[in-house]
């Protein structure tokens, strides 16, 4: 028996014993699809006479685990005394009596490597890249994913530095979130093959303390372009142009980002590496190397926002970092506010409050999305024994957002509301906290300022303040009633110029669609094509929501674009209420019964594992 830690997603005993720095050494072995090596762990005791180190793994097979003194391994005894079906295992290692002193710290090794389960890799064959000659893959680790590639303490409470050896064959190269310390060459005699392969070691460096869910690692053909002063793109040369092109605005953003966050960039270089479209997210902030979903090049920088987004995480998450699943608002709807403040510092107030307007639209739609599963719309949730993947949606991004905004609004305005961000940014430096003490924080700096935190935190659905009359909306006014024309008269009157070079009026003017929950005609629905030409959009998001609308009202001649839109994207947000709806149409007999799980099936070995998790679920539960 082992209980939790104080984390209900970890096992790790870390108020007793917590890892310092963390070394990691392994060999991407693409034949065989994992990663092996060893890790070594620097830990310190808080708590005089702790006799055990417990650490999370999942999918990973671990082999030795030794103490290092004076760089002699010598063994330690370890266990392994529970599992459970979202948590994995727990690896509880026995401490040596003269390590348990109060402060003093030791370093031991656990060889491990990952396997066939290990969900936060992901392997592609060369025929699923773009120059279909070399393999890739890469991690994506949050939430409680780095378990699955080495064990670890796998909770946001604890951060701490690390460097990484990665060796992979030549010419592939690895990118990992952290700066280039140096890299080697050697060659090996690996079985089958009788002549000796070239191989890379890359060694990374991150000095910063971040909890594991930010260790990455990347390997492929990649090359790189300069987008800006410490700024690359990194991704295979047949996107490279296009990259550089759609984020040459990415240093605007990171000054912009300083300024209001009051706080320099610290990591040194910002990159981005473009990854397949299959990556489960629009993009992970992984520190010096946002992870970025290639479908967002759009060619006209109308999707850019994410890399204002993902900037802003290098302040709120990464610097200053929820310390558990529940409040993951703290990362994701403080860099949806100054996300928006920056987009604003670059394009104006008025294109701010058009991003709060839209936001507030998302927030909308994802509630009436979620009416089945209201306990995932609270801001502070419980998620005990539940994956956070499970929960994920846009609820922490968009009511986190708009909790700000209230804030902002009745502190009297975003001058005030910045001082307070850049003093909590100053106060919890590196640090990882929780809802409570972030509210603490907010009412000892407005000690006269009411907030309702208790229905902000813990009620269901929309907010019950409105957000509306405190838009500058002028813009997202013209387009409500450009959907009310189609929504009442038809159309009439509308022209290809009404959405023509704004694709995100195009997207908003959607969502008030989709949010009208009023049925549209074949002719409404074909006439809209014909006006708008969505179908053949070159934006994802505005596809996206076009097939979602030609799928609520039964438009079935689109078909054939939902099943080449599901063979090409599969991040979360467009998959997941894609196949809820398709499964909804088969059990309505609107398509065949098994059309869904037929598109799942040819899909299948596309999609990462939280895509796989989520869609075979809903396909046991419902057909
Ligand atoms: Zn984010």
């Amino acid at each position: 028996m082992n209980p939790l830690g104080p984390d209900s997603h970890s096992y790790a005993n870390f108020p007793d014993v917590s890892i310092q720095h963390l070394s990691l050494n392994y060999t991407v072995d693409f034949n065989r699809k994992i990663l092996h090596g060893f890790t070594d762990y620097t830990a310190k005791i808080h708590v005089a006479n702790t006799d055990k180190i417990t650490l999370d793994f999942r999918g990973v097979a671990i082999e030795q685990v030794f103490i290092l003194e004076n760089n002699k391994e010598t063994k330690l005894s370890f266990t392994v005394p529970t599992e459970h079906p979202v948590l994995g295992h727990c690896l509880q290692i026995t401490i040596p009596k003269d390590k348990q002193v109060l402060d003093s710290q030791f370093v031991f090794r656990v060889y491990s490597s990952s396997t066939e389960a290990s969900g936060g890799i992901q392997w592609f064959e060369p025929c699923q890249t773009l120059g279909k000659k070399y393999p890739f893959m890469y991690s994506q680790f949050e939430a409680i994913l780095a378990r699955t590639m080495f064990p670890c303490q796998d909770t946001p409470a604890v951060k701490a530095p690390y460097e990484i050896k990665v060796t992979v064959p030549a010419p592939l190269v690895a990118a990992c979130s952290g700066s280039l310390a140096g890299k080697t060459e050697q060659e090996h005699i690996v079985f089958p093959n009788e002549h000796p392969t070239k191989f890379i070691t890359y060694h990374f460096v991150q000095k910063i303390p971040i909890p594991s869910y930010l260790i990455a690692i990347a390997v492929g053909a990649l090359e790189r372009g300069q987008i800006g002063p410490r700024s690359y793109v990194w991704c295979e040369k047949e996107i490279l142009e296009a990259a550089k092109n759609e984020y040459s605005d990415t240093e605007k953003f990171l000054q912009a980002g300083e300024k209001i966050c009051g706080i320099p960039y610290s990591w040194g270089t910002y990159d981005l590496l473009m990854l397949p479209g299959a990556f489960p997210y629009g993009g992970m902030e992984n520190p010096n190397l946002t992870f970025l979903n290639s479908c967002l090049i759009s060619g006209d920088k109308s999707l850019v926002d994410v890399v204002a987004h993902e900037i802003t995480h290098s302040w709120a998450g990464n610097l200053i970092t929820n310390s558990n699943w529940n409040d993951f608002f703290l990362n994701e709807g403080f860099t949806m506010y100054i996300e928006r403040l920056i987009l604003g510092e670059c394009s104006g107030e008025e294109h701010r409050h058009f991003c709060l307007a839209s936001g507030y639209a998302l927030l909308q739609k994802t509630c009436a999305e979620l009416k089945d599963e209201v306990d995932f719309t609270r801001l502070h949730q419980n998620l005990a024994g539940i994956d956070p993947d499970e929960a994920f949606s846009r609820i922490p991004y968009e009511k986190g957002c708009l909790l700000l905004f209230h804030l902002e609004v009745l502190v009297g305005g975003k001058a005030k509301m910045i001082e307070w961000l850049q003093s909590y940014f100053k106060h919890f430096y590196q640090k990882s906290l929780d809802y409570k003490q972030m509210m603490d924080h907010f009412t000892s700096h407005f000690p006269n300022v009411k907030v309702d935190w208790h229905s902000w935190m813990n009620g269901i659905g929309l907010p019950t303040w409105d957000p509306i009359p405190h838009f500058k909306e002028h813009v997202s006014q013209k387009v409500q009633k450009l959907a009310d024309v189609w929504l009442k008269e038809n159309g009439k009157g509308a022209t290809s110029k009404d959405l023509e070079g704004n694709a995100e009026e195009a997207m908003l003017f959607l969502d008030d669609i989709i949010n009208s929950g009023q049925k549209l005609s074949s002719e409404t629905i074909e006439k809209l094509e014909e006006t708008y030409k969505l179908t053949g959009s070159n934006n994802v998001e505005i596809l996206f929501r076009w097939l979602l609308i030609c799928l609520e009202n039964h438009h079935l001649k689109i078909m054939p674009t939902v099943e080449n839109f599901l063979s090409k994207n599969g991040r979360g947000v467009y998959v997941k209420p894609m196949y809820k709806k398709l499964v909804e149409l088969s059990n309505k007999n609107v398509i065949a019964k098994e059309k869904a799980a037929e598109i799942y099936d040819m899909n299948k070995s596309f999609y990462h594992f939280v895509i796989k998790s989520f869609v075979e679920g809903l396909l046991k539960s419902k057909v």
